[in-house]
């Protein structure tokens, strides 16, 4: 069975105390069981979240990271700092990366190859505007983003990939794509992945749908097929709510 992930992205959002308090919070949960939970805080907040997760099994996760391993890239993060203080899966090419740091997909390319040689886990993220949504393009603008990016891994390294869908359109605007779109474009998405690799890398790699997922529509985007989770922006900020989603599957 693929792994049920639910990853909160938290953005350039909860300082030190905020951290300790969200994390206090979601501690007082029980675990959802089958499901696997991850937060992605700020750099300065990822040595803190990861000792006070200690004893649970929620994993710890970078908004994002250098593209060197090491070097002349004032204000980066490399992987090596990352494991350094257990953190072994980064999200790369979220909408914002694009967008506002102009992160294309040839630099992505590079950024995914640096992570897979440091052996991280890759939480990568692509999906069409609405423009594209307008003209019917989406699909060839998703297949695009894949193939521009993933399709010269070995199946080996494809293995470390989480496919996180995100229409740009439903990020943060409270708009969300109806299940139906959501497991139509999962279907296609894992179609293409089964064309370039082996069928169990296609079975097995989980493809998440991001884009307002709340409380209130979770259980139904969550019960397609081929959606194997959500990556969630503002609704990881209250600790009830991003459980209540990982409770929808
Ligand atoms: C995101 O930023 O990845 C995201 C899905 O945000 P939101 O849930 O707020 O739409």
């Amino acid at each position: 069975m693929r792994d049920r992930i639910v990853a909160g992205n938290w953005k350039m959002n909860n300082d030190f105390h905020e951290t300790e308090k969200l994390l206090d919070q979601l501690k007082s949960y029980p675990e959802p069981p089958d499901v696997k939970i991850m937060i992605a805080p700020s750099f300065t907040q990822l040595y803190q979240s990861v000792q006070l997760l200690k004893s649970t099994n929620i994993s710890v996760v970078a908004q994002n990271m250098g593209v060197a391993p090491s070097g002349a890239y004032t204000g980066e993060v490399s992987p090596k700092m990352l494991k350094g203080i257990g953190v072994n899966t980064v999200i790369i090419g979220h909408s914002e990366r694009r967008d506002i740091f102009k992160e294309d997909d040839n630099f992505l390319t590079k950024k995914i190859k640096i992570a897979i040689e440091s052996d991280f886990k890759v939480i990568f993220c692509f999906g069409e505007k609405l423009e594209d949504r307008v003209l019917k393009n989406h699909f060839e603008i998703v297949a695009n983003q894949l193939k521009v990016v993933l399709l010269n891994l070995s199946d080996k390294n494809m293995m470390k990939i989480i496919l996180a869908y995100e229409p740009v359109w439903a990020i943060g605007t409270g708009e969300t794509a109806s299940a139906a779109q959501a497991q139509e474009m999962h279907s296609y998405i894992r179609n293409i992945i089964s064309i370039h690799f082996d069928s169990k890398v296609a079975d097995d790699v989980p493809i998440l749908y991001g884009g307002s997922v709340k409380p209130n529509n979770a259980k139904e985007i969550f019960s397609e097929p081929d959606v194997d989770g959500g990556l969630i922006g503002g609704s990881s900020l209250n600790a009830e709510d991003f459980i209540n989603i990982a409770n929808s599957f």
